[in-house]
């Protein structure tokens, strides 16, 4: 009997050869330098920001070089429902306008490269298996799970390295009769690649973020398909998808960097050119003195789908997602603000190598607060309503009342040099403009009075204000001399220096009878511009407001 007896009766099934599928996915046809790259995920149902920084590296990748961007779904690990799971990310890569060039989804296919759900790849994982078990280079192996927990004690015992290596590889030296015998008597099996290396001599890697490393040869004889359903490992799926694929760049968790030797030997062995790799540092969260893998478990800001929902404008993500992939993105934003993230050439080298990457939420709060800044009423209005039509019921409503109402509050401050920079979330508009509102404003909100708080004083201050000094076609400057002169005749300092020189002399002053004006007409003592929000309240709701102290 020889290997190609024992593939065949491994894989009766299997007709095609790894020269049939080569023939299939033929190299690409693309422009020197065009990279191909893939976002990888395992359909879980959640999308990890870790995988979604190297979704976003895969993509301004591709974007950069005029290359291609991919999305294979590894669903070889699933027991679990994997459409709707898949959806979740494609719903995820459309709220920040990624497109890819080719992925399946439902019943599309687009691209000529797929199957593109591992699932589906079966039949072509098993035809490069059944390859190297023809060659002798895998083999059933037929170790039970006691089998192997024997074996890992056995080594801890007398202190070597774990695993399935050398001399500890039971199977690997089975002769193909014995192989033959097990498998017709209906044992199981899982199969393993025989390595052919030796974990004493190292070799070059380039790592694309920490440059060349010496790494030790792989000696595992790890496995490449799992018995239960005859789907192949991560490591084996990644060989021949990458491979057929022609995948230029595979980014991916710096968890899979000790897998590279695995790798490595796996490409040679089909002669394969190795990708290059840029392997991610993991994202830390900052937890009290301690920075911590921001964990999926404990932090609802391991989701992509938080920032969605907690309002967040795409770009502050993108934006604060970019910084930790590369440490000049910053300065490069900053030189050219108008400039899209695209157009920033990532460089591996410029990304942290070690000690993760810290994602920082007051930070991504700060860079939200600018994008919002940034934006014209329309764009917040557009992007405001379209978050509040899935999450806020009451910001929708209020949008819908009137929209023109609502873009002028919005451009309180905006438009400017120095526009408003309170706003953080789309979440967080309301509470900077419900006082806008006639029904928000009366309901049992308390009225912020600072200094000022005799109620008799109050009502004099307001009403002589409007009796006397209010006329709504006044500009800025007008209206301000006007309550400069309303602080005089009330006996309050119009001119800060004079106040600060006798304070005694008056009975407050100018900044003061501002307070008084603006919490009588928003409850609040802090918010934007007072006389731009007396242009948009209106006479008729000034007088109403004034009225009720
Ligand atoms: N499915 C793998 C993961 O989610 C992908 C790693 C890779 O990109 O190769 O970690």
């Amino acid at each position: 009997m020889t290997n190609k007896d024992l593939a065949n009766i491994i894989f009766p099934h299997i007709t095609k050869t790894i020269a049939d599928y080569e023939k299939m996915y033929p190299k690409r046809n693309l422009e020197e330098g065009a990279c191909v790259t893939r976002f990888a995920p395992s359909p879980t149902g959640f999308v990890h920001i870790g995988n979604f920084l190297s979704c976003l590296i895969d993509y301004v990748i591709a974007k950069n070089t005029n290359g291609i961007f991919y999305v294979r779904n590894e669903d070889t690990d699933q027991k679990r429902e994997v459409e709707n799971a898949i959806q979740i990310i494609h719903d995820v890569m459309s709220f920040y306008d990624m497109k890819p060039n080719e992925y399946q989804k439902g019943d599309t296919v687009v691209g000529k490269y797929g199957p593109y759900i591992q699932s589906e790849r079966k039949e072509i994982y098993q035809a490069f298996i059944k390859h190297l078990v023809e060659i002798g280079r895998a083999y059933p192996c037929f170790a039970t799970k006691e089998e192997l927990e024997e074996l890992r004690s056995a080594q801890e015992k007398i202190k070597a390295r774990t695993g399935y290596y050398g001399r500890y590889a039971r199977y690997r030296n089975l002769s193909i009769e014995e192989a033959v015998k097990k498998i017709e008597a209906g044992e199981k099996y899982v199969i393993r690649f025989k390595s052919m290396g030796d974990f004493e001599k190292k070799f070059k890697f380039m790592d694309e973020v920490r440059g060349l490393l010496y790494l030790p040869e792989n000696d595992e004889d790890f496995v490449i398909m799992k018995s239960e359903d005859g789907l192949p490992t991560y490591h084996f799926a990644h060989l021949v998808d990458d491979a057929l694929m022609h995948t230029t760049h595979v980014v991916r968790g710096e968890e899979w960097l000790s897998s590279v030797p695995k790798h490595v030997e796996l490409f040679a062995t089909f002669d394969y050119p190795l990708p290059k790799y840029i392997h991610i540092p993991l994202i830390l969260k900052q937890d009290g003195d301690i920075k911590r893998k921001i964990s999926k478990r404990k932090d609802p800001e391991a989701s992509m789908q938080y920032y969605e929902e907690a309002g967040y404008p795409k770009e502050a993500v993108i934006e604060s997602l970019m910084t930790i992939a590369n440490s000049n993105y910053e300065q490069w934003h900053t030189e050219y603000p108008e400039k899209n993230y695209l157009d920033f050439i990532f460089d591996p080298k410029k990304m942290s190598a070690t000690g993760g990457a810290l994602y920082d939420i007051e930070k991504l709060n700060n860079i939200s607060k600018n994008v919002i800044a940034k934006m014209t009423k329309e764009e917040l209005k557009e992007a405001s309503y379209e978050w509040a039509c899935k999450y806020n019921s009451d910001l929708k409503e209020i949008i819908e009342r009137d929209p023109k109402y609502y873009m002028s509050i919005l451009n309180i401050e905006r438009e400017s040099t120095k526009p408003r920079k309170d706003i953080t979330t789309y979440a967080d508009i309301l509470n900077h403009i419900w006082y806008m509102y006639d029904d928000l404003f009366l309901k049992e909100v308390p009225y912020e009075f600072m200094k000022i708080t005799d109620k008799a004083e109050i009502k004099h201050i307001a009403s002589i204000y409007i009796e006397k000094y209010y006329h709504p076609s006044d500009n800025q400057d007008e209206w301000f001399g006007k309550i400069k002169t309303l602080c005089d005749e009330l006996g309050y300092a119009s001119n800060m220096k004079e106040y600060k020189q006798n304070p005694e002399k008056f009975k407050g002053n100018v900044a003061d009878i501002s307070t008084v004006l603006r919490v009588a007409l928003t409850k609040r003592a802090q918010t934007p511009d007072l006389y731009e929000i007396m242009q948009v309240l209106g006479e008729k709701k000034i007088k109403e407001r004034f009225a009720r102290l």
